[in-house]
């Protein structure tokens, strides 16, 4: 993969929030914000469809790289309201963020269909951000790994270390999405140490120590330096934060500060 995790990847979800004049704003002031960190970070915006084409066009000349929130795995048909990998590459994209937490509590994706949109992308050049992450109830009934191991497997079946290797995963725990809890650099390594323990056994240590494993779950630029200080972390997917360029630039900023310190 062209991304390496030698320095730090921040993405911002914007999840359903900014019509295409709010996009453009926030994407020129992004530009300019991010002026000194593009050598330093990898950097990501993550639109809603109606606005990615017009926010591509913006950045084309930025280091700032654009990614879709969501992507059907056939290549074109009857599916009223979904987006072809192909059509994601027209408008530029160079990610998909796959089975958001969101997208699996509201829209019933699963493990299978994840492991379908992954080869898809895939096949098209895109690089997907695989999100999983355990519920309250699971990480209190003490069942993180199980449910974090399972879903790296099942949606992961059937690709070979090299397909692998295109593939960020970002780790969200469903409890910290949006809440304002954030679980604590403890907890988060834990598991990241955990995935990338299972990527090496699956499919070798030089799989797994080039993964980029993102943290997602009320990250702010308060939160980010112990965050990604921890040996596992290699970045963020943010929501909230990301919707204003100051607040997702001083993430970054964070992020490298944090990366030239481990
Ligand atoms: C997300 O949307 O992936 C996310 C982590 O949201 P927030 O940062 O708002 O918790």
């Amino acid at each position: 993969m062209d991304y390496t995790n030698e320095k730090p990847f921040i993405a911002g979800n914007w999840k359903m929030h900014k019509t295409v004049p709010e996009a453009l704003d926030i994407v020129q002031e992004l530009y300019e914000a991010s002026m000194d960190l593009k050598e330093k970070a990898h950097l990501v915006v993550i639109p809603p469809f109606t606005a990615l084409s017009e926010v591509g066009r913006v950045l084309k000349s930025s280091s700032v790289l654009t990614g879709a929130q969501n992507m059907h795995w056939e290549e074109k048909g009857a599916f009223t309201g979904e987006e072809a990998a192909s059509m994601l590459k027209d408008v530029g994209c160079t990610f998909v963020v796959i089975g958001h937490s969101e997208r699996r509590q509201y829209f019933g994706e699963t493990d299978e269909t994840v492991n379908k949109k992954i080869k898809a992308a895939l096949a098209h050049d895109l690089i997907p951000i695989m999100c999983i992450g355990e519920t309250l109830e699971e990480r209190e009934n003490g069942s993180t790994m199980d449910k974090v191991g399972r879903q790296i497997l099942d949606g992961q079946e059937g690709l070979d270390a090299e397909q692998v290797r295109q593939i960020i995963v970002a780790y969200e725990p469903i409890w910290a999405i949006g809440t304002g809890l954030t679980a604590t650099p403890d907890q988060a390594q834990e598991v990241h140490a955990f995935i990338r323990k299972s990527l090496a056994e699956k499919h070798g240590n030089e799989t797994a120590s080039c993964a980029i494993i993102l943290y997602g779950g009320s990250v702010k630029p308060e939160n980010t330096y112990s965050l990604l200080k921890e040996k596992d972390i290699n970045g963020a997917l943010v929501g909230g934060a990301s919707l204003k360029a100051v607040s997702f630039a001083d993430i970054a900023r964070e992020a490298i500060k944090a990366y030239e310190e481990k």
